[in-house]
């Protein structure tokens, strides 16, 4: 019997892991029936088992637990990074839109032709007082570019300055696209500097082009007349 025991001690821990064969399996279950000792090893041993796996079973619910806090606040770190991103390009926007610094760069290659002080009124879109006022004089330049069925004297008598903007009628256009685009406006009581940009197309009967510029920067001088309505007095723009 004592022989028996230590057989039976030695393949308990397999015996435990379902790691024996079936005539093993009996052999064992059928000596543990008889046998105090080697019976209450093997419910020692079915216990540690058991007591092994909860723990085991514990310890991966914990760190599955712990990986769905780290996924959660990683989720909100990504949250608040998306929303201060947003919040910056949003500042960036309205930054650019009220300090245009870029048109800085569309006026480079002709900046050398204008002077410092004029450049510098680039890097504001003046105060919304002076863009409101300056929307007069844009709709007199809209005017004047749509026009291309009068003489050039005709033009000037009309427009004055702006009559450069006009189509004389001997270049044989029927009809005129354009854009004009308020850059910046600086205006005193009676006179002032407005920065735009253009682009305009003239087109004959049959849709070709016989005239046009595109984004071209211009420098405004205007001022205020007797009535009180602001009129261009003379235009700087690189030839
Ligand atoms: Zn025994």
């Amino acid at each position: 019997m004592k022989n028996e025991c230590s057989i039976v001690l030695d393949l308990l821990p397999l015996y435990v892991e379902g790691m024996v064969s079936e005539d093993t399996a009996a052999f064992v279950e059928e000596h543990l029936e008889h046998c105090p000792a080697c019976a209450a090893e093997h419910s020692a041993m079915k216990e540690e088992k058991s007591e092994g796996e909860e723990r085991e079973k514990e310890q991966e619910e914990q760190a599955a637990q712990a990986l769905v806090k780290v996924k959660k606040k990683l989720r909100h770190r990504a949250l608040k990074i998306a929303a201060v991103t947003a919040a910056c390009a949003a500042a960036l926007m309205v930054l650019l839109h009220f300090f245009p610094l870029y048109r800085l760069l569309q006026v480079q290659g002709v900046s050398s032709y204008y002077s410092s002080g004029e450049i510098a009124q680039l890097l504001y879109i003046g105060s919304s007082a002076d863009r409101t006022a300056a929307q007069a004089v844009l709709r007199q330049a809209d005017e004047a570019f749509h026009d291309c069925r009068h003489t050039r004297e005709e033009n000037e008598e009309a427009y004055g300055p702006l009559a450069r903007y006009a189509t004389p009628a001997d270049r044989g256009a029927s009809f005129v696209n354009h854009s004009l685009e308020l850059w910046s406006a600086y205006l005193d009581d009676s006179e002032g500097t407005l920065w735009v940009c253009y682009t305009y197309e003239a087109f004959d009967g049959e849709g070709n082009i016989v005239a046009g510029s595109r984004k071209v920067p211009s420098l405004w001088k205007v001022q205020k007349n007797e009535k009180g309505e602001w009129a261009v007095e003379s235009i700087k723009e690189h030839p």
